[in-house]
């Protein structure tokens, strides 16, 4: 269906949990997040519910996220009652890729189509710098096992931090030399534990085309202007939200972990979803859809959310 602003809204990204295995610095406290009781969190069966709704009310691809939706319990359930849902074309996962080297394979079967992995350093070291507590050498293998289990189109996101990564942007732009990946390069967004992290840190996109003149600009593919390497296998995208912020094209809506919808990131609004059934359910949903709010103003004071990163879902 259409927003108040006559997007179309058919993308649904929906988070699982907002707890997680690492402690990224931009993104999660180092103490973590309180483990909420168990019933503040929708089940399983919510879950499936929610994206039934949303589909009827127009949704065709949903994206779980969190916090890391691998350590969710039931999250293979959750995979089989969404993939299952007649008029949903897509469903993808984003992920740590931690995780991966046991559940590759059993999330494949469970009808997820499409994996995006988070990677911020191609080092040892500097992983677990900025995950505080994640092993490279998992994430590596993960890799190799999503590609086993038949996820060909790997997107790899890597969120760009000026004096951390910058220096590697050659390095990931090569990995598609060779693989049939999309690296994709995100601009940091000053929200939660990173806003107030100094300014040399988030780099516009144009860092990434300064570093490697030689890719070429292809077809544009959702949010992402995409390039290649001539004769590469894979390609490389920018997503942009400070530089080029994509508020105009945005087609997604998102729902936290504890069920409240989000028409944008950014936005303090939220519009609780549970205890709603059947017609009143799609109705909320399509309350929250019409009441997307036109764009976000990170670059004109900054994120409203009082959330941080991992309780929304990236
Ligand atoms: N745990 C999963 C993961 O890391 O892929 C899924 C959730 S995570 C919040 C989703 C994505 O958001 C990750 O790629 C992460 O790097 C990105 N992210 C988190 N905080 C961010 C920020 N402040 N700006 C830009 N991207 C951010
Ligand atoms: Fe966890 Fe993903 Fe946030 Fe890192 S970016 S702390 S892996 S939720």
């Amino acid at each position: 269906m259409q927003d108040g602003c006559g997007r179309t809204i058919d993308y649904l990204r929906l988070s699982v949990t907002d707890l997680c295995n690492f402690r990224c610095r931009y993104c999660m406290p180092e103490n973590g997040v309180a483990k909420r009781p168990h019933g503040d969190i929708l089940s399983v069966e919510e879950i499936v519910e929610i994206g039934r709704a949303a589909v009827a009310c127009g949704i065709t691809k949903i994206r779980l996220t969190g916090g890391e939706p691998l350590v969710r319990r039931g999250i293979l359930e959750i995979c089989r009652g969404l993939s299952s849902i007649d008029g949903l074309h897509e469903l993808c996962l984003t992920t740590n890729g931690s995780s991966l080297s046991q559940l590759a394979q059993p999330l494949r079967d469970a009808g997820v189509q499409r994996l995006n992995i988070s990677l911020d350093t191609l080092k040892a070291d500097k992983f677990a710098q900025i995950t505080r507590r994640g092993t490279l050498s998992d994430v590596l293998d993960g890799l190799k096992a999503a590609e086993a289990a038949g996820f060909s189109d790997l997107k790899l996101n890597t969120v760009l931090i000026g004096g951390f990564n910058d220096s590697e942007i050659a390095d990931f732009v090569a990995l598609t030399r060779e693989h049939p990946w999309e690296v994709r390069f995100i601009e940091l967004m000053p929200m939660g534990e990173c806003s107030l992290w100094d300014e040399h840190c988030f780099l516009p996109d144009s860092t990434v085309l300064k570093s490697c003149p030689e890719l070429q600009p292809i077809e544009n593919c959702g949010v992402a202007r995409r390039y290649r390497l001539p004769g590469a296998a894979g390609t490389v995208g920018l997503i942009s939200p400070v530089s080029h912020d994509f508020c105009g094209e945005c087609r997604r809506i998102r729902i936290t972990s504890d069920g409240k919808l989000k028409g944008c990131l950014h936005s303090r609004e939220e519009l609780p979803l549970r205890g709603l059934h059947g017609i009143e359910l799609e109705a909320a949903i399509r309350r929250g859809i019409a009441q997307k709010p036109p764009r976000h103003h990170l670059t004109d004071g900054g994120s409203d959310t009082p959330r941080d990163m991992n309780e929304i879902g990236g």
